[in-house]
């Protein structure tokens, strides 16, 4: 039969700008079988789109939205949704043995549980231990696996998922979202265009009166450098401060959304266990906004050195520089995903930097 929700409010509304996902998941959480691996790049919304079919295979109507199943469930609180997400770069052998253990748990309120497993790309030497668990888990467990894409050593594990892609969210498509949700068309063109293709980051900078200036400062570094420690210094930890203070408007959001968990919570007669998971998830988040505002400064000066090779300089020789100048800053950015020092390696990649003259952005 099929579940009488609607549409509008239900647990996928909050996916936009994704209507085959949201079809596939629907039908997914009707007739769920023990695993699904949900493919996608940073920022596409694997996370809220895990969160939301959770919530579907919990909610009795299909994901209603407005049950408590799927309030606790969306609120990071249900004591049968859960999320893990490894703490080193890599899964561990305890990691391992940890997700096995609580897939064997009964569920605690229901008959179904939904586990799922965050950053699965990194799963590394721990696939074949865990591939059991996943392939044959009590019927009562529902496996979601999370990856931004599928290396070697998760091929296996994958081939015992349903596999569902996640596309990425284009700037036209994140802009359009912006200015169907109230945004002034120039600021979601901003916004959408130093999101990289992230529905959550577009929404904050939206209204994050400071990212012209972080824009510009980023873009000012060549500016500032003379080729002395002293200036990457000085610039480093400039740059730094502005990503601490672009956090503010993230860190006020989940204080609310705290205090809203706590009266939820209240009126559901949910368990206190819910804030310890949603504390931990806006750690994560508070992680993910600093790595995000690197790669978007990063972007923003890889942007200042194309533009100097843009109309090419007709002396070979002075190719060089800013060509070399994008491969260290592209290298960089790679780097962060084993999150480095940042302090440490913005002042490695400066040090390396051409000065260069004073230009407008264009
Ligand atoms: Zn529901």
């Amino acid at each position: 039969m099929t579940p009488t929700t609607s549409e509008a409010t239900d647990v996928f509304a909050g996916i936009v700008g994704q209507p085959e996902l949201v079809t596939q998941l629907r039908a997914a959480a009707a007739r769920p079988v023990h695993a699904y691996l949900l493919v996608g790049p940073p920022g596409a919304g694997t996370a809220s789109a895990a969160r939301a079919f959770a919530a579907a295979l919990l909610c009795h109507n299909g994901g209603c939205g407005r049950c408590r199943n799927c309030r606790l469930v969306l609120a990071g609180a249900h004591p049968d949704a859960t999320t893990f997400v490894p703490e080193g770069a890599f899964l561990r052998v305890s990691d391992a043995e940890e997700i096995t253990r609580m897939a064997m748990r009964s569920p605690v309120e229901g008959r179904r549980k939904v586990l799922v497993l965050a950053d699965f790309h990194r799963v590394q030497k721990v696939g074949p231990a865990l591939l059991k668990t996943i392939e044959e888990p009590p019927p009562s467990t529902v496996f979601v696996v999370l990856a931004d894409s599928v290396p070697t050593e998760l091929v296996t594990i994958a081939s015992r998922c349903v596999r569902i892609d996640v596309a990425p969210l284009g700037v036209a498509t994140l802009a359009g979202i912006l200015v169907a949700e109230g945004v002034e068309a120039d600021a979601a063109r901003t916004a959408a265009d130093a999101a990289g293709g992230n529905l959550d980051r577009a929404r904050l900078l939206a209204s994050d009166v400071g990212l012209a200036a972080r824009r510009e400062a980023w873009w000012r570094v060549p500016e500032r450098l003379d080729g002395t420690g002293a200036a990457v210094a000085v610039v480093v930890a400039e740059l730094m401060a502005l990503v601490e203070a672009a956090a503010e408007p993230l860190r006020r959001a989940q204080a609310e959304a705290l205090a809203e968990l706590a009266s939820d919570l209240a009126a559901a007669g949910g368990r206190g266990g819910g804030r310890a998971g949603m504390e931990a998830a806006h750690k994560r988040a508070l992680r993910r906004h600093r790595a995000d505002e690197l790669r978007f400064g990063l972007a923003t000066l890889g942007a200042r050195y194309r533009h100097e090779l843009d109309p090419a300089p007709l002396d070979a020789g002075a190719l060089a520089a800013p060509v070399a100048a994008i491969d260290a800053i592209v290298d960089a950015a790679r780097a962060l995903v084993r999150n480095p020092n940042e302090q440490l390696l913005l002042q490695a990649l400066f040090l390396r930097l051409p000065p260069l003259e004073s230009t407008a952005r264009s």
